[in-house]
């Protein structure tokens, strides 16, 4: 049979996926990052033969992190150094025989958080919390992009913040007071000296301020209709932290109309799931 097959390439991780015309995921692999380039080519290839299990690909859709030119393939994942400059699509094109795309991975998560919770939002922002920050944005289904092709990142934007230990702040972009540097997980680490999860309520009280000022900058600027947040963070902190940040977004928002905030309905799958949508033939 004909299969669409998805790969979330992390920084973390990486997942892959092989799925129907209807995008019902059939086998799924996964494994470790390594700090080799050649070594994550081949377990990517290894893990795409395992889940297609000799069935035919048709096409291949891919997730990961910026910067990358999606028109031409060629990635420069930053949390992964060993990747500069890979034109991962003509690699694969030539290696599976099957059109592939890639793109940035939260660009990606919006398209699967979008296509597989059946949204119908005509402005749709979704915001990715995990090791970094980042988003995509959709109007009428459709991704937004910028100039040239680049991609907006809705977590490097400074932010009124509250933080118990301010010089610790210090975003890996350079700038030193990114609300990603405030909230990412990288970020929390920095400021807190302990992953999210171990976070004390006060602690989680502060992020929350921090989101929900974010989310008031961007709800400001996009006017969306509906954010929906997933990533690690955002899945540890749950609805109580959305709902906190929700709430310090609405108290600060004058001009614009409050959108819909909510938790991503798709966890940890948000990417692959949309990287699935990416290999199927376009609606
Ligand atoms: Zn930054």
């Amino acid at each position: 049979m004909a299969v669409f097959v998805g790969l979330d390439i992390g920084g973390t991780k990486i997942m892959v996926a092989a799925a129907d015309r209807e995008g019902n995921i059939l086998r799924r692999a996964r494994t470790a990052t390594s700090t080799s380039l050649d070594e994550d080519l081949t377990n990517i290839n290894t893990m795409i033969d395992k889940v297609v299990d000799g069935d035919r690909i048709v096409g291949m859709g891919a997730a990961i992190g910026g910067p990358l030119d999606w028109e031409k393939g060629i990635v420069s994942p930053l949390h992964q150094p060993a990747w500069r400059n890979i034109p991962l699509k003509t690699m694969m094109e030539s290696k599976w025989d099957c059109p592939f795309q890639v793109d940035v991975d939260t660009n990606v998560a919006a398209v699967g958080e979008y296509r597989w919770s059946d949204l119908t939002a005509k402005r749709f922002l979704y915001l990715t919390l995990s090791t970094g920050m980042g988003g995509g944005f959709l109007v009428d289904g459709k991704l937004y992009r910028g100039q040239a092709g680049s991609h907006p990142e809705v977590g490097h934007q400074s932010i009124h913040f509250r933080c118990s230990n301010p010089p610790a702040v210090q975003c890996e972009c350079g700038a030193p007071d990114c609300l990603e540097a405030l909230i990412s997980g990288n970020g929390i680490r920095r400021i807190y000296g302990k992953p999210a999860e171990a976070l004390s309520p006060e602690e989680w009280e502060e992020i929350a301020y921090n989101l929900g000022q974010g989310l008031r900058n961007l709800a400001t600027l996009y006017a969306p209709d509906l954010i929906r947040i997933g990533g690690g963070v955002a899945v540890g902190g749950g609805e109580m932290f959305i709902r906190k940040a929700q709430t310090v977004m609405e108290a600060h928002l004058k001009l614009v109309p409050p959108p819909q905030v909510a938790l991503s309905g798709l966890g940890y799958d948000t990417a692959l799931r949309g990287a699935i949508a990416m290999a199927l033939p376009q609606l």
